[in-house]
């Protein structure tokens, strides 16, 4: 089942796809549809989640640790290494992002993301995707200047739509089997399969629910493969999870 959040007569709700160009809307998040069904045109296609906050896996690639020159010395990290993003990053598919001002190392990071759909707190890995609503298209951008040089990592991971994500989220899929790819202007950067991932997303769940409770609408990325890079003006990004269905697309301005 594909799901989506949208906008209509003023109103974001949640709802299912219907076909390919037509929505739904739920009554609930996890309800029936209401019965009615609208073309996808006439609706605003807003990111799939409605986040208290955002989780994120810093390092969660062997070959990005690599690349990032994070060095663990023989050993992988023991625990996800996690950072917020704030609500105020979510952009939509087919948005325009300005380049800030304030940075000269604008970077792509492709990703698998997660949305909660129940409540979450102290579950086991083993029940952990049972609380998962579905999984969609992410890209983490990230001012990579910024990251070496603030005290923390607010301005250069939070700054407003430093999160474009959807614009679908897939309910039904394995995300330990699929693969996450990253184009800039139709040239691959990135491509690796999530059978890669150090922590497996179940593990991710559990984990930060073991000290932060999940609300629905929450989500949680899952760390990028290595080929991250930087971004100028004018570029385009594509970022597509392979079983999500449409891919995410965002220009650069
Ligand atoms: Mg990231």
């Amino acid at each position: 089942m594909k799901m989506l959040r949208f906008r209509r007569n003023g109103e974001a709700q949640w709802g299912w796809l219907v076909g390919e160009a037509h929505v739904t809307p739920l009554r609930q998040l996890d309800g029936q549809p209401a019965g009615e069904v609208f073309p996808i045109g006439d609706v605003e296609v807003l990111p799939p989640a409605d986040p208290s906050k955002i989780v994120c896996v810093g390092r969660n690639y062997s070959e990005h640790i690599k690349e990032m020159g994070n060095s663990f010395g023989e050993d992988l990290p023991k625990e996800p290494g996690l950072f917020l993003k704030a609500p105020n990053t979510l952009a939509a598919s087919g948005a325009q992002i300005a380049y800030p001002s304030w940075s000269s190392e604008l970077h792509y990071e492709g990703e698998l993301a997660v949305v909660i759909g129940q409540t979450a707190s102290k579950v086991a890995q083993e029940e952990a995707l049972s609380y998962v609503l579905g999984y969609t298209n992410a890209l983490d951008l990230t001012a990579r200047d910024k990251q070496k040089t603030d005290l923390q990592w607010i301005r250069a991971k939070s700054a407003d739509r430093f999160l474009p994500l959807g614009p679908l989220l897939e309910t039904e899929m394995d995300p330990a089997s699929t693969v996450v790819r990253t184009w800039v202007n139709d040239e691959l950067r990135q491509e690796a399969g999530t059978e890669q991932m150090i922590f497996p997303v179940s593990q991710v769940v559990s984990y930060v629910s073991s000290f932060m409770t999940l609300e629905p609408g929450d989500v949680l990325l899952t760390g990028t493969p290595s080929g991250v890079g930087p971004l100028s003006r004018g570029d385009r990004v594509r970022v597509e999870v392979e079983g999500i269905g449409a891919p995410l697309e965002v220009t650069i301005v």
